[in-house]
């Protein structure tokens, strides 16, 4: 599979789960969220109310899935976790809903992939605590409220832009995670390092930060690999050299770029004179899903000056020509 690959796999699940910071203060980087958070939490916990629903919205691998669970820890209270494309039925919410505990924190992952009917049990949940079931067919058909216990709803999606306007108003905190800096991966890493007890040196952990495309999933992923190269190929230490080894032959770049990455860019440059082409088209040419490119593949990409988007499509900036080598065209 590809590095920056972002569904969850059984193996990522048991290590992420031990590599997951479970305090505020734990959690690296995103400082304006953290103190937002700091305060929110703080000043809730104050008048005992359950905190203000929260959507994270932000590229994969991010830390929103994390951020939910400390705000859960720090609250004391238990989450449950569910996601937008696993709940089919108003029924099923209704459900998941009716048996929280006062004070819960319910967190529904990829919440922009709710259908409609689902998304309505949510909109009086959310600003009453209360959901409102059909009784009765026909003529005799009335509906009921019915009282929830007090909760807060963490949602997290990968574009704010693609929740439906009720929903989206009915967050009262609204926080975009960013991709993180070298230096911020080089923390998370030592420190995963540390619980892994797989033996790395600061430069070793800058070399797979920098080429982390900024998201912890990805750096505490290259880490492993990277530490079973070490274990098999070398003393079992990961210094710079060994980083850069292995990484090259995992096929990830020096800028974090994997061979996905630089068939986007390659095939604008062969193909469409650098651009402008449309989403659209170059996902066709590269044979990739539009809306993967758009939230998984571009934001780093445009984040790092390879990329940008205009009116008439996307476009390659100079830096590409530069990374790969190639003459700018007059
Ligand atoms: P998302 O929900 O945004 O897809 P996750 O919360 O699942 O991302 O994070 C992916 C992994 O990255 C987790 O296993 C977690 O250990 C790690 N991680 C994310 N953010 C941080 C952070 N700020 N500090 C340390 N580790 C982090």
């Amino acid at each position: 599979g590809r590095m920056i690959e972002t569904s969850l796999k059984e193996e990522d699940i048991h290590v992420e789960g031990s590599l997951r910071p479970k305090q505020l203060d734990d959690y690296i980087g995103q400082s304006k969220i953290k103190e937002n958070l700091k305060i929110y939490i703080e000043a809730a916990k104050k008048r005992q109310d359950p905190l203000d629903h929260v959507l994270f919205y932000g590229p994969p691998g991010l830390g929103k899935t994390t951020l939910a669970g400390i705000i859960a820890n720090e609250m004391q209270v238990n989450m449950k976790v569910t996601s937008g494309p696993a709940i089919e039925k108003p029924g099923e919410m209704a459900a998941i809903l009716n048996n929280l505990k006062e004070g819960d924190v319910l967190f529904v992952d990829e919440i922009h992939r709710l259908n409609r009917q689902v998304e309505e049990v949510l909109y009086p949940a959310m600003e009453d605590y209360a959901i409102d079931i059909m009784i009765g067919k026909g003529q005799a058909a009335r509906s009921i409220r019915l009282d929830l216990p007090k909760f807060t709803l963490i949602g997290a999606t990968t574009r704010a832009g693609l929740l439906t306007a009720p929903l989206r108003d009915r967050f009262g905190i609204i926080h975009r995670l960013e991709f993180y800096t070298p230096e911020e991966l080089q923390q998370i890493i030592l420190h995963s390092a540390r619980i892994l007890e797989a033996p790395v040196d600061f430069d070793g952990a800058m070399e797979m930060a920098r080429r982390s495309r900024g998201t912890p999933r990805l750096a505490n992923r290259i880490l492993k690999r990277v530490r079973d190269f070490a274990q098999v190929k070398y003393d079992g230490v990961i210094t710079k050299d060994v980083a850069v080894t292995a990484l090259n032959l995992m096929d990830v770049d020096p800028m974090g770029l994997d061979h996905i990455d630089r068939n986007l860019l390659l095939t604008m440059v062969n193909k469409f004179q650098g651009g402008p082409v449309g989403l659209d088209t170059l996902a066709a040419a590269i044979g990739e899903d539009a809306g993967t490119i758009e939230d998984v593949y571009e934001p780093y990409l445009i984040k790092n000056g390879f990329l940008n988007r205009t009116p008439r499509g996307r476009v390659v900036t100079d830096l590409v020509y530069h990374h790969f080598g190639l003459e700018i065209p007059g």
